[in-house]
This record gives structure tokens, C-alpha cells and sequence, in this order.
């Protein structure tokens, strides 16, 4: 009998007890607004951004309305203006050229590599071209490139670097937290990331005035005191009244969700790895499909799977995904030419205007991509396994092509 898998790919972990409950006491008080509190009370979201600020080892945290906000306002913070190229990944989201459209600054991309990482020569070619002073660096589904080579190329560029870490939060690289390497990081709360609150972001820095620049543009008024992972208030006397208010602050409630999972997110770590690593175990050695290696020195966050079907049609592709499909098992594709639903494609991003990137379009063209929600078991993770496999393996022999359109990643 053909094994059928029958979980959702987007169904998420409830909300731990301990979470309700504080957002409970939150809705019982009613002052959600991050800077309503009363007399010798600290706000849920002061206490979570001192909470992220100690786990990654960084000086100064602000919590914001989403990730998207926080890469704006990291870009904004270290002075990127109107009109300026600022250099990033062409294999990553929406949202990320999308920060830097925002401030009316011009995205160049940079080729992605095998490895799903940036070409760190092409940077290199690209900051040359066009003088971009700033990387946002996007660590897309996880995959992380030598820091340590990409810092010393971007120190001798003189580009600052903000990392993305929408996909890493909790990830390390030779034992340093993902995020700590750039002059500024941050990472989203969105449901489908490693902890949830619906929307949310973080941005953290050990630089005094990009910390308080990145406060006043939150929109904190004059009640940047009230922060507690925040320099002190000296730092702020000199730039209040030019920084403008972008308002984009945490609130209570999401914060008092978010505290909770802060202190289970090792834990998560560590269960995502178990369940990446039985997908890894069970697709090893499938004829013509490429794993994405792995760095021994990292630890990753296996919230998503990737894989490569090196030059593959795009109709035998289309035919893997409906095979897959009709199982349960749901695959994305980033090589779909047209823009269905959400667009992960960098030349779907129109406004950017972006080159050709030939290398980019070979991988992209072959690149898989799979959610793995906390709520699989690792043995839903080897039965997923076994049905791709057998299905790459059943469209090789039957040398089958298909038509219909199938869903972009997103
Ligand atoms: C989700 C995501 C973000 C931030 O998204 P928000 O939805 O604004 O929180 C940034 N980069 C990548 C790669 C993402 O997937």
C-alpha cells in the first residue's frame, strides 16, 4: 500500500500555558502600550528585551512591531538615506529588498551560491560596482555562509553589515549566537518563525547611538528611560530632536506571549534538529537530488528543508511536486517563473530593478523547499522522506513531464 502523510505544514505549537497566562494578566491590567506603567512597574516588553539581549550576548535590544521593521530600522539607524545602494542577498524574502525600498534606498543583489549562501566574489564585484557602503546580510532558511571570511571582506570594503536573522534565531556559528557578527541583527516573531507572537521583531547591537537612534525611531517619545537594554540616557541627549518618530513599538501583549518561549527556544533548537536530521538521514544518497551540506562548527535551526534537483526540467519538477502532493506532502519550488501567491524570486521584484543573475537562476531554478513545523515527530519526518524519495525516484524511471502551475515558495 503507497504511505500517505496526513500532518499540516503550517500548523504551529500552541501558545505555552505559561504565555496565556501572562497575556491574561496583561488584558486583566489593560496597559499594553509599552510605556503605560505605573509607579516602580517594568513593562513585559522592557523585561523580554533584557531576556533577548542576555541570550545573544548583546549590549542593547529593542523589540518592534515586526522584522521587517527591525531591518528598516537597523538601515535607518546606521544612516542609510534615500537613494543609496544597499547590497543584499538575491536568494532570500520579500520583505528584505522590501526594507530597503522602503527608505528609498536601491537593493543590489548578490548571487547565492550551492550552498545556499551569498557568492562572497560576487559581493565583493557588487560592493565594487556600486559603492554600497551597507549589506543586509539574509541568513535564508538558515543557511549561513563563512562569517568569518565575510566579515574580514566587508571590514576591508568598509561595509557595515546588518544580519537578518529572521531564520536563526537561536542558530550558532563557531559557538557565537547568529546575529553577533554584524554591527546590528534582526529577527522576526512572525508565527512561522522560532518563537510567536503573530507579528514582531527584534533588533540588537552592542553601538550605543544605533541603540538609541533605533529606540527614538520606534516612536518612544521621551520615555527612552523606561528601556532597560538601552544606553543611557546621556546617549540620547545629542540626537532626540533629529531622529524621527517611525513608529513600529512592541506591546505588552505580544511581549508577555514571547517571554516564555524565550526560555524554550534551546529546546526548540534541539527538536527541529532532530527532525532535520531524520529528513537529511532518510533523502541521503537519492540519485540526482543534492542535500545542502552542513558546517560541522554550526548549529542550525531546521525549521525548513531544502534540497536541489540539479538540472531538472521544470516540467519533471512540476510532476515531483503533484507526485508529492497527492501524498500529502507538500513541497514549494523557487524556480516557478510566473509570480504566483507570495513572490520569493528576485526578479520578481520589480521596483528593484534587478540584473540577471545566471547563477542564481540555475539554483533557484532546481531549489526545494519544505516548512518543518514543531508539531511533526520525527518519524513524520521519515515517512515524508520515504515519499520524496520514492517519487524522485518513480518520475526519474517514468521520465515524466507535467504542465500545471504548482506553488511558489514563500
Ligand atoms: C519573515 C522574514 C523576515 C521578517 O518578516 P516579518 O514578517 O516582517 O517579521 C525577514 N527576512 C526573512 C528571510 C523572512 O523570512
Amino acid at each position: 500500500m503507497m504511505e500517505r502523510f496526513t500532518g499540516s505544514f503550517t500548523q504551529q505549537e500552541p501558545i505555552p500555558e505559561e504565555g496565556i497566562e501572562a497575556a491574561i494578566a496583561v488584558l486583566r491590567h489593560g496597559r499594553l502600550h509599552r510605556y503605560n506603567t505605573i509607579a516602580g512597574e517594568v513593562s513585559e516588553t522592557a523585561l523580554l528585551e533584557e531576556e533577548f539581549a542576555a541570550l545573544t550576548g548583546a549590549k542593547y535590544c529593542l523589540a518592534v512591531a515586526s522584522g521587517g521593521y527591525a531591518m528598516g530600522c537597523a538601515l535607518r539607524a546606521v544612516g542609510v538615506k534615500a537613494g543609496d545602494p544597499v547590497l543584499s542577498n538575491a536568494f532570500t524574502l520579500a520583505p528584505v529588498p522590501g526594507a530597503i525600498a522602503a527608505l528609498g534606498a536601491h537593493p543590489v543583489l548578490v548571487e547565492v551560491t550551492e550552498d545556499l549562501t551569498i557568492d562572497l566574489a560576487h559581493l565583493e564585484a557588487q560592493a565594487q560596482a556600486s559603492g554600497a557602503r551597507v549589506l543586509l546580510l539574509s541568513h535564508m532558511r538558515g543557511h549561513v555562509c563563512d562569517m568569518e571570511a565575510l566579515m574580514a571582506l566587508c571590514d576591508r570594503l568598509g561595509v557595515t553589515v546588518i544580519e537578518d536573522c529572521a531564520h536563526t534565531m537561536g542558530a550558532t556559528w563557531r559557538g557565537i549566537p547568529s546575529g553577533r557578527h554584524g554591527k546590528v541583527a534582526a529577527y522576526s516573531m512572525q508565527t512561522y518563525k522560532h518563537i510567536n507572537s503573530g507579528e514582531g521583531g527584534f533588533l540588537i547591537t552592542d553601538d550605543a547611538e544605533i541603540a538609541a537612534r533605533a529606540i527614538l525611531l520606534s516612536g518612544s517619545y521621551m520615555l527612552y528611560a523606561r528601556h532597560r537594554a538601552a544606553p543611557p540616557p546621556e546617549v540620547f541627549e545629542g540626537i532626540r530632536l533629529d531622529t524621527p518618530n517611525v513608529s513600529g513599538r512592541m506591546d505588552n501583549l505580544r511581549a508577555a506571549i514571547l517571554r516564555p518561549q524565550l526560555r524554550l527556544l534551546a529546546d526548540r533548537v534541539a527538536r527541529w534538529g532532530d527532525l532535520y536530521r531524520a529528513l537529511e538521514a532518510g533523502l541521503d544518497a537519492t540519485p540526482s537530488l543534492r542535500l545542502i551540506p552542513r558546517p560541522a562548527h554550526e548549529v542550525y535551526v531546521g525549521s525548513s528543508f531544502q534540497f536541489l534537483l540539479p538540472d531538472w526540467s521544470p516540467g519533471r519538477i512540476k510532476a515531483l511536486i503533484a507526485r508529492c502532493a497527492a501524498r500529502g506532502v507538500e513541497l514549494k519550488w523557487f524556480g516557478a517563473p510566473d509570480p504566483v501567491a507570495f513572490t520569493s524570486r528576485y526578479d520578481h521584484w520589480r521596483y528593484a530593478d534587478p540584473a540577471p543573475l545566471p547563477r542564481t537562476d540555475r539554483i533557484l531554478a532546481g531549489l526545494i523547499d519544505m516548512r518543518v513545523p514543531l508539531t511533526f515527530s520525527s518519524a513524520d519526518c521519515a515517512l515524508i522522506a520515504r515519499i520524496i524519495r520514492a517519487e524522485v525516484l518513480a518520475v526519474q524511471q517514468s521520465g515524466e513531464e507535467a504542465a500545471e502551475a504548482v506553488p511558489l515558495a514563500d
